[in-house]
């Protein structure tokens, strides 16, 4: 009789750290000796395996099929299919998660090749304005500098929170990568990026866009978080882009991850797309959309529908609210605000988010706090 330790499902959580979908997700202990024989019969796997995979002796000398490379073996990813393996941060898009069931690499699943950009394809996409005038950094360093002062002033702090700007992540490579992410996500949806709200013909014109229809009336953006905007808009434009990564997760689909510390209070991103009637989109089956305006006249309110143009705000992802469990997970929260008697959506950071942390809001918060809710 065999001994406990080869009954079939030991002997694959022996194969090695990899990550084979179905197979139990952690290592107990990580063994230093090569990874032992499988002992399971090849008839069993051929019985068991859904795509028939005829597993190797040793999984040691596997690599990432994408970068090379064989380091970090239990962020490899094994196809369940071909049996080669990826990085899970390698894969475009990047899989946040191992998949719940068989996975199968983009080959062996027949799926349109989702686009990986080159650093000057991503400048374009985002048409990105380098920044080559030195006075123009100088400026903004110096800005930044004038701000932290300003911000330093308890009595000032004391009174109003402000809106913080969110702080890039200092390495041009690491930002060329978060929006590398981002560029791949969109693309695989087919969504244009737009680094502002869109008013497309037959949809609502930019002048039904009126902060004072709505209804109970909308506060207005102060001057110094208007300011905060603006200088964020501004670092955007220039490739300084929030310290951001789009992920692909088996269970959520595309959510966003935080690539570099946020602090609470911290913008993160405006919510963009097209501006629609919400009387238009009634029935329509977009998964994100977002409410600009309620307007006392209901005919006159709004929505942002971002399915065809939209930003990275579209890819974080609301938490269940029913439950108290994510609502703990709430890290973000979508805002209202007139700025400049136009209505705008601002997701904004509630607490300090640390580097790997997924975003989320809460879809429907907002709604019952606003508008006299600030923050507090
Ligand atoms: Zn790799
Ligand atoms: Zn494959």
């Amino acid at each position: 009789m065999a001994p406990a330790t080869t009954s079939p499902a030991d002997s694959r959580r022996l194969v090695g750290s990899r990550r084979r979908t179905e197979a139990p997700r952690r290592m107990l202990s990580p063994s230093p000796s090569p990874p032992p024989k499988k002992l399971r019969p090849m008839a069993e796997i051929l019985a068991t395996a859904r795509f028939a995979v005829v597993e190797r002796d040793d999984y040691s000398d596997m690599s990432c099929e994408q970068c090379g490379s064989g380091e970090r073996p239990d962020e490899l990813l094994l196809c369940d299919k071909c049996d080669r393996g990826f990085h899970m941060k390698c894969l475009r898009p990047i899989v946040a998660r191992v998949p719940i069931g068989s996975w199968l690499c983009r080959s062996c699943s027949g799926q349109r090749r989702v686009r990986s950009f080159s650093q000057k394809k991503i400048i374009d996409f985002f048409k990105i304005r380098k920044c080559n005038a030195v006075e123009e950094k100088c400026a903004s360093s110096q800005d930044a500098r004038k701000r932290r002062r300003r911000s330093a002033s308890l009595v000032l702090q004391k009174k109003r929170r402000r809106l913080l700007p969110f702080i890039p992540s200092e390495d041009p490579v690491q930002r060329l990568k978060q929006m590398g992410t981002l560029a791949s996500a969109l693309t695989a949806l087919q969504i244009e990026f737009s680094d502002g709200l869109t008013y497309m013909p037959g949809m609502a014109p930019r002048s039904a866009n009126q902060a004072k229809l709505e209804d109970g009336g909308m506060q207005v953006l102060s001057k110094e978080d208007t300011e905060t905007l603006e200088y964020c808009q501004a670092m955007s434009k220039r490739g300084e882009c929030p310290p951001l990564v789009v992920v692909f997760d088996s269970c959520e689909g595309f959510t966003v991850e935080a690539d570099g510390q946020i602090k609470d209070m911290t913008f993160i991103a405006e919510y963009n797309g097209d501006v629609d009637f919400l009387n238009n989109r009634e029935h329509d089956d977009c998964d994100s959309m977002m409410t600009l305006l309620l307007a006392t006249d209901p005919s006159k309110s709004l929505v942002i529908c971002p399915d065809k143009r939209g930003n990275i705000a579209r890819f974080i992802n609301g938490i269940n609210n029913h439950t108290p469990e994510s609502k703990k997970k709430q890290n973000c929260k979508c805002v209202r605000y007139s700025v400049n008697g136009e209505c705008r959506v601002f997701l904004v950071a509630t607490r300090d988010i640390a580097k790997g942390e997924r975003l989320y809001y809460d879809y429907n918060g907002y709604e019952h706090e606003y508008p006299t809710h600030h923050f507090v």
